[in-house]
């Protein structure tokens, strides 16, 4: 069998264990002689997964008592709408503010339009979201319902190193590309969401962290399933959820429990991280896209100072097991997305072909 280096932005690499562990037992779960996705989610086995998953990242987020975690449907492009729809009413003039820092930023910023306000009170496209834009938070109209911010850009390869102080405007996050990937002080958000299929597990679920005093404010036409009350009164269970999602972030969850934890992880993402900028930065055969200051530990993103040499680095790369490096077109270039299940082994591997394609072209 033949694994390779997935650097993928998404669905993403999982832990091998993980997919070992789901390959061992899916034709007899639990000892029910049936698979984990044919046990009817009313189960009392499925009902303890999910208590017991949502504990695990309860625990390993770090997350304060005053916070519930809703398992939402249709992953994260799906919060766009439920967001505004359910937040916007915290205040009459249902208006949001965008901090944008890139890609996603902008679609969550015209999905919000539709059901209110939704402003652009900074952006950086301007120099085509290489950074995080600067803004003093102290001007935010008082009549803002929250602040919308993308922790990690994965399009463009930057993070929030240090997130703004909002006082009592809420602070909603997409962490898609970086949750459980770095220690977060979850009391300076109201709302943190993610889809699963970078760090957690498959794609078309998103775990919504979200302050419970944040919730039951949704706009009268908000479709049921869109509403975070349907989710919190119903442990995430209003209708069938996806239950090979929940089982798949469980064992990740463990494996990353078995890590060290979220702390343990982060470290180990630095290193990771560190290791592909040194060689980005070592010549100027690469060039980073991102600005230093606010680099992503999770998606990496680089040039190559010659792009005509770009389909060779490809087909080189993938001949040796470094698989989908293509950057976004909207940076062009390569990106390398290493997220929590991304072995050191495998950013190695990657800087050794980087080098080795210099000697070789440079
Ligand atoms: C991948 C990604 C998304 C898109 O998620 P979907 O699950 O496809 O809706 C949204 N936001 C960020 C930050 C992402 O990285």
């Amino acid at each position: 069998m033949k694994r390779v280096y997935n650097f993928g932005a998404g669905p993403a690499m999982l832990p091998l264990p993980v997919l070992e562990k789901a390959r061992d037992e899916f034709l007899d779960w639990n000892g029910l002689g049936m698979s984990v996705i044919e046990v009817s989610h009313r189960s009392a086995e499925f009902e303890a997964l999910l208590t017991e998953t949502d504990n695990l990242l309860r625990e390993l987020a770090g997350l304060p008592d005053n916070f519930d975690i809703l398992y939402v449907h249709g992953s994260a492009q799906m919060q766009f709408a439920a967001i505004p729809l359910n937040l916007m009413p915290l205040k009459p003039a249902h208006k949001a503010a965008f901090i944008e820092s890139g890609h996603w930023t902008v679609l969550a910023r015209k999905e919000a339009a539709r059901y209110g306000q939704a402003v652009t009170v900074a952006t950086s496209e301007a120099s085509n979201f290489n950074h995080i834009p600067d803004y003093d938070v102290s001007t935010l109209d008082a009549d803002t319902s929250y602040v919308h911010i993308t922790s990690n850009n994965t399009l463009f390869g930057s993070r929030w190193n240090e997130f703004p102080d909002t006082g009592d405007i809420p602070l909603v996050a997409d962490m898609t590309s970086e949750l459980m990937s770095r220690v977060i002080d979850y009391n300076k958000f109201g709302v943190v969401f993610a889809g699963l299929q970078k760090n957690l597990g498959p794609s078309g679920m998103a775990a919504v962290m979200i302050r419970k005093d944040l919730i039951g404010h949704a706009m009268p036409q908000t479709p049921n399933l869109l509403n975070y009350d349907t989710y919190a009164k119903n442990h995430s269970m209003p209708n069938t959820i996806n239950t090979f999602a929940v089982y798949m972030m469980n064992l990740v969850l463990k494996w990353l429990k078995d890590q060290g934890g979220v702390p343990a992880i982060e470290k180990i993402n630095a290193q990771k991280a560190k290791l592909i900028y040194d060689a980005i930065d070592a010549t100027d055969f690469y060039r980073g896209a991102a600005q230093k200051a606010h680099r992503s530990q999770m998606n990496i993103t680089f040039t190559l100072a010659d792009s005509a040499l770009d389909k060779a680095f490809l087909s080189e790369a993938e001949a040796r097991g470094l698989y989908a490096l293509k950057g976004h077109r909207v940076v062009g270039g390569m990106r390398a997305s290493i997220y929590n299940a991304m072995p050191l082994a495998g950013c190695q591997a990657l800087v050794d072909f980087m080098q080795d394609f210099e000697r070789r072209h440079g």
